[in-house]
């Protein structure tokens, strides 16, 4: 197997992308962020400020922040932060380069069962889930694979759920103008699970329909229709 930086770029380049689905990787952020993103995403800002803040937390809850196992926290917790609100530094320009095409297709586009991880921001612990985003076009679409990173950039920052939604049809509104939107996402919050206010297991479910999906009665239940449908392998 070669070494990774004896791949050809293009193929380097594919790795990368697989990498920042699933990982977190610098090279992975810098991937799909902006020049803005690359001061931010590594280890930028090393004056420690993170670092201090997260020993205090430490100490606060009785913790000894020197014994073995705790000793590289803040550091770790400081890159871990970053990597989980990559999103802010993400260029949507750069995520959506060269990835709409004027098609002459005017029927629904669905991407389903979209994972991912966000942090609520009133607790800064993660609710996750999937996603699932439709549009019909009016004479663009946009590539498949665009979709998920769409998601992505949004879901890596400090979020509520309900904004995480309309922020992702309020993306694909304005980029490709289609005749409507519809996003569906469900998520487990591990804020309110883990501290029992609701009952393990339990989902929220948020979505945000513009254009014909929110006028007309046929499209939604198309939509809906779409997202109750297992695959037939399932
Ligand atoms: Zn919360």
């Amino acid at each position: 197997m070669p070494s990774p930086t004896d791949l050809p770029p293009h193929v380097r380049r594919l790795v990368d992308e697989i990498e920042s689905e699933i990982g977190e990787t610098d090279v992975a952020i810098d991937d799909i962020t902006g020049s803005r993103g690359r001061t931010h995403a590594g280890d930028g800002r090393d004056d420690g400020r993170v670092e201090a803040a997260v020993r205090e937390i430490l100490l606060e809850v009785g913790e000894d922040p020197d014994r073995q196992g705790l000793e590289r926290t803040p550091e770790r917790v400081h890159r871990m932060y970053t990597e989980l609100t990559a999103g802010y530094h993400v260029d949507p320009e750069r995520l959506i380069n060269n990835a709409v095409f004027d098609v002459a297709y005017s029927e629904m586009v669905i991407v389903k069962d979209i994972p991912f991880y966000s942090l609520c921001e009133h607790h800064l612990l993660p609710f996750f889930g999937t996603a699932a985003v439709a549009y019909i076009p009016r004479g663009r679409v946009i590539g498949l694979s665009k979709i998920p990173r769409i998601v992505e950039m949004y879901a890596r920052r400090l979020q509520v759920q309900e904004r995480l939604t309309q922020q992702i049809a309020e993306f694909l509104q304005e980029r490709l103008e289609p005749q409507g939107v519809g996003v569906v996402i469900e998520a487990t919050h591990l804020c309110a699970v883990m501290r029992g206010i609701r009952k393990p297991g339990t989902i929220m479910t948020t979505s945000s329909v513009l254009g014909l999906f929110r006028t007309r009665d046929r499209t939604r239940a198309e939509f809906l229709d779409h997202l109750a449908r297992r695959p037939p392998d399932a």
